[in-house]
């Protein structure tokens, strides 16, 4: 079986090396050193990004957008998250302007973002809306909890791939992932532990497997190609 983890943390410590290829997501200007490091390896299989995490906000202090600019600028296999909205969250207008000011940066420096959306689907749909063109060359909806009937209309307007974890598993979820098309449905832990992944990777694995009706490492491969041609934004296949 080929695992792939599309939305983890930093982690102290090795996670399993078992692991084909996984991204670290920030959460906020405080990982971003680790997730500098990691990009640094350069040794396709982990790849990291740099954000503020709705969570996070209060960090955002005036210099964050060139510290990402900065980043981003020495380090093309970078990706921008997590960012997004939450709508359980304080603040929502300064939500907003944070992550607009970092969508405006991923869509400029043409990387993928990776994205953080609780109860706010309706606010995050304007925003693409009003940016018409002007957006990012591909969306990680991580912990996809968005209307199942939007899927097909996300992954064609804006080519959005679609993150599931083991916790995915009840009726709604069943309804999202089967409305979700094989060739943009990918697994997460979205783990802050140094935890071993291949369980809980397998239990999203299985849960999606027996929904398709295809057998899991058929499944692990398909998830394992779809995180790759999110990666191919930031890494061109010579
Ligand atoms: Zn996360």
């Amino acid at each position: 079986m080929i695992y792939s983890d599309a939305h983890c943390h930093l982690a102290p410590g090795a996670q399993n090396p078992e692991i084909a290829c996984r991204i670290y997501n920030s959460a906020h200007v405080a990982d971003w050193a680790v997730a500098v490091d990691i990009s640094e390896r350069d040794d396709d299989k982990n790849f990291a990004t740099v954000g503020i995490h709705p969570w996070y906000i209060a960090d955002a202090d005036p210099g964050f957008e060139s510290m990402m600019i900065d980043i981003l600028t020495a380090h093309p296999n970078m990706m921008v998250g997590e960012i997004g909205l939450d709508k359980f969250h304080p603040d929502m207008p300064r939500q907003i302007e944070i992550f607009n000011k970092q969508l405006e940066i991923a869509t400029s420096f043409r990387r993928p973002i990776h994205l953080h959306c609780v109860g706010a689907w309706d606010k995050i749909l304007h925003i693409f809306r009003e940016r018409g063109e002007k957006m990012p060359p591909a969306v990680v909806a991580h912990g996809f909890n968005g209307d199942a009937g939007q899927i097909q209309m996300l992954a064609d307007k804006y080519n959005m791939y679609f993150s599931y974890s083991a916790a995915h598993d009840d009726d709604k979820a069943i309804a999202r992932i089967s409305a979700t098309p094989k060739n943009r449905i990918l697994v997460e832990t979205d783990t802050f532990e140094s935890i071993d992944e291949i369980p809980e990777l397998d239990s999203a694995i299985n849960v999606i497997a027996a929904l398709y009706g295809r057998d899991t490492e058929e499944i692990a491969e398909q998830i394992y190609q779809n995180l790759q041609r999110v990666i191919s934004y930031v890494r061109p296949i010579d």
